[in-house]
């Protein structure tokens, strides 16, 4: 039986909560005064693998369209190379609209699952937190562990190869001190730096 896809947009289906959201944030104001030129996604050299471009983006977020807006790749795909925030004819600051999203989604969860840059960015976080470095062999593994067995299996005589001529290492590296560093990022995650830390 043949599906159809509904592509009608509802007020329904906005979140009102969304756009003002975004639009506290600092570096995200402008939001309103978009003109849909398309310019951002022009100049941004990731769109073509984006499923939605960032001009897109801007109009969904500021009509509340959230669900979308979590569920795309696009916010995950953005390298933060500044080129649409530099030319957008109503100086609105894309790029920092992009971070506001990536951090609403991973407070609130909402990213798509077994996405690998998802994952890759936690467990990038999860060892460096706490060992303080960062091992290439274990971070891959754990990524396609997590994502992709047969990538997994795939890579296998590859990453063999890599240890074997000792260009990666199996045996994890820590830095000393290590309680230090969790000191550093338990104090950031109590005061976050919009916050004002005790004196
Ligand atoms: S370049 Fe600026 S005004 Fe044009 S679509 Fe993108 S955000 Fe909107
Ligand atoms: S900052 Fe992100 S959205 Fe903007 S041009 Fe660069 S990659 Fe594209």
């Amino acid at each position: 039986m043949d599906t159809t896809t509904r592509h009608i947009k509802y007020q329904a289906d906005c979140d009102p909560t969304f756009a003002p959201a975004i639009k506290a944030i600092p570096g995200c104001e402008k939001l309103d005064s978009c003109i849909q030129c398309g310019t951002c996604s022009g100049i941004c050299p990731l769109s073509i693998y984006m499923d939605m471009p960032p001009r897109r983006i801007m109009n969904l977020v500021r009509y509340g369209f959230k669900r979308e807006v979590m569920n795309s790749n696009t916010v995950w795909l953005c390298s933060a190379c500044y080129a649409c925030t530099v030319e957008c004819p109503r100086q609105i600051k894309v790029t920092d609209v992009m971070y506001a999203l990536k951090q609403m989604a991973i407070k609130e969860r909402l990213y798509p699952k077994r996405f690998p840059m998802v994952v890759l960015a936690n467990q990038f976080y999860k060892m460096v937190r706490h060992r303080g470095r960062m091992n290439e062999i274990h971070l891959v593994t754990r990524l396609y562990l997590l994502t992709n067995w047969f990538k997994l299996l795939e890579m296998a005589r590859l990453g063999i190869e890599l240890i074997r001529r000792g260009r990666f290492s199996v045996k994890p590296d820590n830095i000393e001190r290590r309680a230090e560093l969790h000191a550093i990022l338990d104090y950031e995650k109590r005061y976050p730096p919009t916050e004002a830390a005790p004196k």
